[in-house]
């Protein structure tokens, strides 16, 4: 059986692999039901699953990178993050910008529109200038510049990608801060450190009143020797405050307390894409939706207030990002800056409640879904949030005819 990464995704569907178009073309054309290309599997959503095949591309034949040249370079669409960046390392050249994990495929990256933090920073996708695709009809393709902006976000729905070609910047160091700061001041300040800063963030920790801000900022000096990570710990922590709160509700504010006065400030340097991203060793589920920046601080405290009332149990930290605007049609940053709010749950608690009381919030607030994790919207509700729909079923009408990538559960949001 197939699973995603967290466990909320099963399938009993066959798992196929392919190492040349020859055979790609093959699955396509003798696929008995929807084809579903997977990538890293760390999806949340049913992108992967409810089809007749899962189709894996990790053994697909290809150099990391194919060519570069300042400022872009043409890689292999199913190589990793962390192939990608080492690979781009070598030449000098670096993505822009990464999110908090470095394992997925660029391909499935891309496709849900992946990103990182910074205000002026656009999330993966946007970074995507030209692509090479397999479609539905069996034929290998070089998007056209007018239809990239379908391709960059696609969810696999449009065809296989096998190239991208991709904006770079020369590779970069950046100085990583951490430490912990009041809540109000975190809500205060947000946007004037996103502001100040390359790339920053923050995480709200339910209970204890107080968030861990990171910032990120470019510097010549050279790499320094990184901390111990210390980041699964603190969740085992937090873990264990939430189950003493059964003993005494006082005892989880105490333990928490104490853990964030024993936090000490972290301050190093590394090289880019190794100090993006780190190393998530708890399973959890996640839900996270792209907000007006306006309406940040608003959703923020209603979270807050929702967790304290009505979801005591909710112990995992709340991440605030911001990403800039770019202009694929189904990226839910399209024509605007948005910060990013994401609440999680341990994979072994029950998060249909809290998630159903969080998306009220976000979808209130014009939030859109990050396509990999947890929403509940359909048809109706993207026709609302994304102006430029009816050019993607266009394209995909044009792509893939015969719905050869088109599972049920993407059928509920793509079929009009
Ligand atoms: C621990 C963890 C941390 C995360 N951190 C972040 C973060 O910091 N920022 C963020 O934005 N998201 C984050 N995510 C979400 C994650 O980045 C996205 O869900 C991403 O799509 C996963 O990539 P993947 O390679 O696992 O793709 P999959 O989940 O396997 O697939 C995603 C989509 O890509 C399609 N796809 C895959 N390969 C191809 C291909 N070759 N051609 C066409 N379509 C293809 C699939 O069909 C599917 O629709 C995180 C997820 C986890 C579990």
């Amino acid at each position: 059986m197939w699973t995603n990464w967290s466990g909320c995704q099963t399938s009993e569907a066959a798992v196929v692999a392919a190492s040349s178009i020859r055979q790609l073309q093959d699955q396509i054309s003798s696929a008995t039901g929807p084809l579903r290309p997977v990538g890293a599997g760390h999806s949340f959503t049913p992108l992967v699953t409810g089809g007749g095949q899962i189709l894996r591309l990790d053994h697909f034949e290809k150099p990391t990178v194919l060519s570069s040249s300042e400022g872009t370079a043409r890689v292999n669409a199913n190589a990793r993050l962390h192939e990608l960046s080492a690979a781009l390392g070598d030449k000098g050249q670096a993505f822009r910008n990464l999110g908090d994990i470095n394992v997925q495929s660029l391909a499935g990256a891309m496709s849900t529109a992946t990103h990182g933090t910074g205000q002026t920073l656009p999330c993966i996708a946007a970074e995507m200038s030209g692509a090479q695709l397999l479609t539905g009809t069996g034929d290998l393709v070089e998007i056209a510049s007018e239809d990239l902006p379908g391709v960059q976000v696609s969810l696999g729905l449009l065809g296989i990608l096998l190239e991208i070609e991709l904006n770079t910047v020369p590779a970069f160091n950046l100085r990583r801060r951490v430490g912990v700061r009041p809540l109000e001041d975190l809500l205060a300040h947000m946007h004037d450190n996103w502001a100040a800063h390359r790339c920053y963030e923050f995480f709200l920790l339910p209970h204890s009143g107080k968030g861990v801000q990171i910032s990120h900022d470019v510097t010549p000096d050279a790499p320094s020797k990184p901390p111990v990570d210390l980041d699964a710990l603190g969740l085992q922590v937090m873990k264990a405050a939430s189950a003493l709160r059964h003993v005494h509700p006082s005892l989880q504010r105490a333990v928490l307390g104490l853990m964030l006065k024993l936090q000490s400030d972290e301050d190093y340097i590394g090289e880019s894409w190794r100090v993006l991203s780190s190393t998530r060793a708890m399973r959890f589920n996640e839900m996270e939706y792209h907000l007006p920046p306006a309406e940040a601080e608003a959703v923020l405290r209603e979270i807050t207030r929702v967790i304290e009332t009505r979801h005591r149990d909710v112990w995992f930290p709340i991440e605030v990002r911001q990403t800039a605007g770019d202009s694929a049609w189904l990226s839910p940053f399209q024509h605007g800056a948005r910060v990013s709010v994401a609440v999680h749950m341990h994979s072994s608690q029950d998060y249909a409640g809290f998630f159903r009381d969080c998306e009220a919030i976000f979808r209130a607030a014009g939030g859109r879904p990050h396509w990999g994790k947890m929403h509940s919207l359909k048809r109706r509700d993207l026709e609302e949030l994304y102006p430029d729909l009816g050019k993607f079923d266009a394209l995909r009408a044009r792509l893939d005819p015969k719905g050869r990538f088109l599972s049920p559960p993407l059928a509920e949001m793509f079929l009009p």
